[in-house]
């Protein structure tokens, strides 16, 4: 069978659904190639402003809300201990809010919205078995369920080990940070309910405290490898709760909740940034173009603001009839300083809590809230060490 579409989106997360959405809605013929069986529900529950402006855009904010997405407004960042800062959103009326909200609900309703859409398909369970290029464009892709999709665009949101990147012989490089992140969630308590609490420690330990709902609090813990294998190995959670008590100062009762740390998914943390963003008539998005340290809260933001930049530059060639290549490339430069800064930022955080001077001077309260001002993201990014 072949489908013939205007645009082939490959990977079904939230880069992916959210770039589907925005051709959807203008209109176009869309298919989703996704390889899971059925969609991965597990990922990143922080939309900071600049994530937020684009789920606007496409009309789902209430909706969000409506389904238990909070809004936050303050951050307290401590290091060992001391309150280092307060990041207050509401104090500058260009971000006045954050949301968090279950990255299953945010996926699970933007697919919800998908599965409305007549010009809209997903086809789950299915990967890629070869592309049939011509010239420096994709001609059609065959896939693993015999079925062959011919499309105008082909974008590749397939995350970290991207085969459409491979394909174009975009090389990048990946650093993998010392630290795993660890990914918890424990019925709520007081402390969480009041504010969010992100803590460092110079020993490299790091703990974010945040709602997700009314009812749970999600604990980000981030510690060394070596150290992440022993407190997992332990056989009660008094050692993980004695090792955050060395540095939680405000959150005890956050850190009587927590359990051991081998409940807690266990992620691996890296940085990186492509060179590109696509060639021809592809273009890529989301993980598959960049990784970024979890500190800044950003990495899904950054996947769903490639998401809605791609739409707006890729509608000139179907509306305009302005070349894709050209598309691709207004796409790429719009989107790679604000990323590329981003991924520096995180690192720069990253590799800091050992100094509390060094920290604090690292922590930017503008970029940490998603602020999209590109002399600043430029002179931060100059910084990257
Ligand atoms: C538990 C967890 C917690 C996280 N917490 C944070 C956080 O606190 N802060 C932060 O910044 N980031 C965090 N992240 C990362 C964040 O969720 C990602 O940056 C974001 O979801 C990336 O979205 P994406 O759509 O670009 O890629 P992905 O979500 O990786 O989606 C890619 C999709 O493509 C599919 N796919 C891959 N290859 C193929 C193929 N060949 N054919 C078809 N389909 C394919 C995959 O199955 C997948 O569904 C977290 C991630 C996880 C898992």
């Amino acid at each position: 069978m072949t489908t013939r579409a205007d645009v082939a989106i490959v990977g079904g997360g939230i880069g992916g659904a959210v770039a589907a959405l925005g051709f959807g809605r203008e209109g176009r013929r869309v298919v989703v190639i996704e390889r899971g069986l059925e969609p991965r529900l597990n990922g990143a529950d922080v939309l900071k402003p600049a994530g937020i402006k684009v789920l606007v855009k496409y009309g789902l904010l209430d909706l969000l809300l409506e389904r238990g997405a909070r809004k936050r407004t303050k951050l307290r960042i401590y290091h060992d201990r001391e309150l280092v800062d307060e990041l207050n959103y509401a104090d500058d009326p260009s971000l006045l809010f954050f949301v968090l909200i279950p990255y299953r609900t945010l996926l699970t309703t933007v697919l919800e919205i998908l599965g409305t859409m007549k010009n809209v398909e997903i086809r789950y369970g299915t990967g890629i078995r070869s592309i049939e290029p011509r010239g420096s464009t994709i001609e059609r892709m065959h896939l693993t369920s015999d079925e062959v999709v011919e499309a105008s665009v082909f974008v590749g949101a397939d995350g970290v080990r991207s085969v459409m990147r491979e394909h174009l012989g975009i090389q990048v490089e990946r650093e993998t940070y010392e630290q795993k992140m660890y990914f918890g969630k424990f019925p709520m308590v007081p402390s969480v309910e009041e504010v969010n609490r992100l803590y460092v420690d110079s020993k490299k330990g790091l703990a974010y405290f945040y709602p997700v709902g009314h009812d749970f609090f999600r604990a980000v813990l981030a510690f060394p490898e070596v150290e992440g294998r022993t407190l997992r190995a332990a056989a009660d959670p008094e050692p993980l709760r004695r090792r955050l008590k060395e540095f939680v100062s405000e959150s005890d009762d956050a850190v009587a909740a927590v359990d051991n740390l081998d409940v807690f998914d266990e992620i691996p943390i890296g940085r990186m940034h492509a060179p590109a963003y696509g060639a021809g008539n592809v273009a890529l998005l989301g993980d598959s173009i960049h990784n970024v340290h979890p500190i800044t809260g950003q990495g899904m933001n950054m996947s769903i603001e490639d998401a809605g930049a791609l739409v707006e530059h890729v509608e000139r060639f179907f509306t305009d009839g302005v070349p894709i290549s050209d598309c691709v490339a207004g796409y790429f430069k719009e989107r790679s300083p604000i990323n590329r800064a981003v991924v520096a930022y995180g690192h720069n955080m990253a590799t800091s809590f050992h100094d509390r001077e060094l920290f604090s001077s690292t922590l930017n309260l503008r970029i940490q809230a998603s602020s999209r001002d590109l002399p600043l993201l430029e002179q931060v990014g100059a910084r990257e060490k």
